[in-house]
Order: structure tokens, then sequence, then C-alpha cells
């Protein structure tokens, strides 16, 4: 994976990851919960959704909306397992290493905190 910026250029030139905004709702949640909690949620998301080998309902398996973190992992490429080798060359089949799980919980805090510094 590249650094935090120039993954985040990178996907700010594709206009279907582009598209995906924070909405009030969502900053209102990160400003009540902090920005370490939300973090933590990010965390489990993605030891659940996409760190196993085979994710179960691996495409389908990140909702739209209703937790900051789940539009995070559709505006940084990081919603499935496809999209994951797509954009960051993770091959699919192999669990995500605790170091790999970390790097895109940072993409992803880094993307939220980018939207929150744009308000
Ligand atoms: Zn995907």
């Amino acid at each position: 994976m590249a650094t935090i910026n120039e993954a985040l250029e990178k996907l700010e030139k594709s206009r279907f990851r582009s598209s995906f905004k924070l909405s009030k709702k969502d900053i209102e949640y990160i400003r009540d919960k902090g920005m370490d909690v939300v973090r933590s949620h990010a965390r489990d998301f993605v030891a659940k959704k996409l760190a196993p080998a085979f994710p179960e309902n691996d495409g389908k398996q990140t909702p739209m909306h209703g937790h900051p973190a789940f539009k995070a992992m559709h505006a940084c490429g990081c919603c499935c397992r496809g999209c994951l080798n797509k954009w960051f060359k993770v091959s699919a089949g192999k669990p995500l290493t605790h170091l790999q799980q970390e790097k895109i919980v940072n993409l992803l805090v880094a993307w939220m905190e980018r939207q929150m510094s744009k308000i």
C-alpha cells in the first residue's frame, strides 16, 4: 500500500469513490463518540468483514450507511476483498495480517478526518 496521502489522492480521482461523503448524521456521530471510539469500531469492521481469507457475503458485506466507517470503507476501496485487490493489490484468499488491517484502519480514519476538516 502507498502512503495514506497517496492513496487518498488516488481515490479522489475516482468519480465513484469520491462520491462518498460523510452525512450530517455521520459527522454528529463522530463528534459525539470521538475518533478513538470510531477507530475501534473501524478496527472491528475490518477484522470481521475484510480480514478472513474468505469473508462472508464478500462483495456485499459493507452497508452503504449506518456508520461513518462504512462510508469510509466504500470511499477508500476497502469495502470487500475484490476492491482491496483492485485498489491495493491485496491478494484474495489469504487472511489479512495484523499490519494490513492496521493500515486499512489508518486509511479509513484519515479519510474521515479529511472529511471532518472540510466542514
Ligand atoms: Zn467492494
